[in-house]
This record gives structure tokens, C-alpha cells and sequence, in this order.
């Protein structure tokens, strides 16, 4: 299958799945987890109608900027992001999906400050408590939450999660609807139900979080292929 196939096979079913929850294809946001792929196939996959792309890493980013690979798409930050790298993604990331901490808040409030921006992010959640993932525990999110609208040159949108590992199918329903419950909660109540994006699903379970209330899936390994950790 050529990444244009895998593009049109997962839209039909970000499509079907959308239509299970009320919903239709287009108000889902396909966001391409591009990581240790080369700027000609971020190039490719902007060409076949990716939405946006998502990186992880701060150095490989900046390396694919400088070569064009995200012309022509907006540019996500979804990989863990340490303090004292905020510099080099505020201002270059459409939208920073992994805030995690207070702190890391703070960090890009400054960053956005100096550079005279307003910078677009989702607060992370750490639905699953594990304790090797970063994000904010449920009970953390609504301090957090209300610390981002305090901070003026944060804009938040709302939240992005990462589950555990599954082995069964349908295994991360559960954690994909408490966080839904909780973007609706928040929004609600500290947003005036101005919230845009949950995102959540990945390659093995993006149907499962759209019809859970996802409307951001970021997907690698259906659109890009397996990753190559040898190289
Ligand atoms: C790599 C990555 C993805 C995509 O994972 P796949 O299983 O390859 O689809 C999604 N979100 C984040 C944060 C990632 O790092």
C-alpha cells in the first residue's frame, strides 16, 4: 500500500466511524505522527491531504523545518517537551499538543511573551496513571486548566491523551471516554463550551476514539508504515 492508499483507506474509516457517533468525516482533524520520516514524505503526505503534521522530537523538527517538510500544512508538537526547549517549538508549532505541567505552562506563557505571540497548546492527560508517561492526573486538570485561561499568551483548546499500551481490542474505550467526559466538563465550565480539539486515537484505535468523542487522531504507523528504531 502506497501512503496515498493509507490516507483515502483511514479517511473512509475516520468517515464511518464519525457517522457512528453523529457526526460526519470532515469534523475529524487527521493529524500525521510524521517522526523518523524524511521531509519528502511529509511533503508527500501534505500533497495526499493530510491535515497536519505531528512531531516528537524538538531536534528532528527543527531539522525538517529548515528543510521545508511542512510546507503547506500546519506543524503540531506532540512529543514529550522539556523546559528548557520551549523556545524552539513556541512560535513554530501550530499547536502544542502535550502540556503536561504547570510548569511546562509557565514556560511556554514566557516564550510566547518574548516573541510577542499567542500560542495555541492541549493540555495532556495522563489518563491511564502511569507513571512513566507525562500529563496532568484528572484531579491536576482543572487547576491547570484554569491556570492556561489566566495565562494571556496561551491560547488553550482543550486536551490530548495518550492511553496505556492495549492488547485487546476496544481495551482503551474506557479511558477515551472519561477523557471526553472531562473535555466537556471543563469546557463547560471554564471555557463557555469554547473547546475545539480532544485528541486522542492512535494507528491501532482511532475509530474506536472517534466514536468515544475524539475529533483529533494522530496516526503514524497506518499512514507512514512501521518505524525503523535499527536505524
Ligand atoms: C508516534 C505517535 C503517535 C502515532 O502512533 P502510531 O501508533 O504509529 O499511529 C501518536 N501520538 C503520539 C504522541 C506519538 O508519539
Amino acid at each position: 500500500m502506497t501512503l496515498e492508499e493509507n490516507i483515502a483507506r483511514i479517511r473512509a474509516e475516520i468517515d464511518e466511524a464519525a457517522r457512528q457517533s453523529g457526526r460526519i468525516g470532515a469534523q475529524i482533524t487527521l493529524v500525521g505522527a510524521s517522526k523518523m520520516n524524511d521531509a519528502d514524505t511529509c511533503r508527500r503526505a501534505i500533497a495526499a491531504g493530510i491535515d497536519a503534521l505531528g512531531e516528537n522530537r524538538v531536534q528532528e523538527m527543527t531539522k525538517k523545518l529548515a528543510e521545508h517538510a511542512y510546507d503547506g500544512a500546519p506543524l503540531h508538537f506532540i512529543g514529550h517537551l522539556q523546559r528548557n526547549k520551549v523556545k524552539q517549538v513556541v512560535g513554530k508549532a501550530a499547536l502544542i499538543q502535550s502540556v503536561g505541567s504547570e510548569a511546562l505552562l509557565r514556560e511556554i506563557e514566557k516564550a510566547a511573551s518574548q516573541q510577542e505571540l499567542v500560542q495555541d497548546i492541549l493540555l495532556e492527560v495522563n489518563i491511564g496513571g502511569e507513571e512513566a508517561k507525562s500529563g496532568f492526573a484528572p484531579a491536576q486538570l482543572y487547576a491547570a486548566a484554569e491556570l492556561a485561561a489566566q495565562l494571556p499568551h496561551i491560547r488553550c483548546l482543550g486536551l490530548m491523551t495518550i492511553p496505556p499500551v492495549a492488547h485487546f481490542p476496544h481495551e482503551n474505550c474506557p479511558y477515551f471516554e472519561k477523557v471526553h467526559r472531562l473535555y466537556v466538563d471543563i469546557s463547560e465550565k471554564m471555557y463557555d463550551n469554547k473547546w475545539e480539539y480532544i485528541s486522542m486515537g492512535m494507528s491501532g484505535d482511532f475509530a474506536d476514539a472517534i466514536r468515544c468523542g475524539s475529533n483529533m487522531v494522530r496516526v503514524g504507523t497506518a499512514i507512514f508504515g512501521a518505524r525503523d528504531y535499527t536505524k
